[in-house]
């Protein structure tokens, strides 16, 4: 089955400085692969998004977060139709930055999945368990997944399986054990959603993918490509970890 894999950089709240000369720089070394092995995608902060969708073309984006709803009194929010009306493709939606210090909750994220796809937005789910809840991974797993709408075009959503644990720590699963992860994340998406679903839709692996250990990463049967954070804000090294599919 052969399934879209995507590299995607979230910049969080980084990137101010030389964000345009990252982007670009980027860019060129995609432009001069000689195959086009994943999607990239950049999610920068909101204050960076719109300059830098009309500056390069070329590239793909993302914003980090948006609302439910289209407009109104939400203080500091933006709205999943705000994005889409400065040309951005992407949201990520559900990292676990915001399900902890923002304390989204399932039943928010199910709205806010639905408000992106409804603007045509392609949404990047992120789920992952925290250290504590490791013997329970299934059952968070499933959880997190069932924000889900149960009509959902495969196309329109990317799921990033992040270990809480994993994220800017160094420290990530063993490559069996991710493999094993998204094998699973894979056959409860069959039951909660539908077989041709799970089948199609992209799963990536996040937390501290580096250009150190993306080969091994990302050549995994059941990974579709990675989310890389703190490695995605060099410039050299993210590059290295966009050639790392074989
Ligand atoms: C993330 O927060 O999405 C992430 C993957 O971070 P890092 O690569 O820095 O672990």
């Amino acid at each position: 089955m052969k399934r879209t894999k995507y590299t995607i950089a979230n910049w969080k709240m980084n990137g101010q400085k030389d964000s345009y000369k990252l982007v670009k720089s980027i860019s060129n070394y995609c432009q001069k692969m000689k195959r086009k092995t994943s999607k990239v995608v950049i999610c920068p902060p909101f204050t960076l998004l719109s300059e830098l969708i009309k500056k390069e073309k070329k590239m793909k984006f993302g914003g980090q977060d948006c609302h439910y709803m289209s407009e109104g009194a939400y203080t500091g929010s933006i709205s999943a139709n705000m994005l889409k009306s400065i040309n951005c493709e992407y949201v990520i939606l559900g990292h676990s930055e915001r399900r902890t210090y923002q304390k989204e909750t399932s039943q928010e994220l199910n709205l806010k999945i639905q408000s992106a796809i409804n603007n045509n937005l392609t949404v990047i789910y992120c789920i992952g368990e925290k250290l504590e809840e490791i013997k329970k991974r299934n059952t968070i797993l499933k959880k997190q997944l069932s924000s889900l709408p149960r009509k959902i075009d495969p196309k329109k959503i990317i799921i990033a399986y992040e270990p809480v644990w994993a994220i800017g720590t160094g420290k990530i699963p063993s490559l069996n054990d991710i493999n094993k992860i998204h094998e699973k994340i894979r056959s409860i998406l069959s039951n909660l959603v539908s077989l041709s679903f799970s089948k199609h839709v992209s799963i990536l692996y996040g937390g501290s993918v580096n250009a150190a250990n993306s080969i091994d990463i990302l050549n995994l049967n059941h990974v579709d490509g990675a989310l890389v954070g703190g490695a995605s804000l060099k410039s050299k090294e993210f590059c290295k970890i966009i050639d790392s599919y074989r």
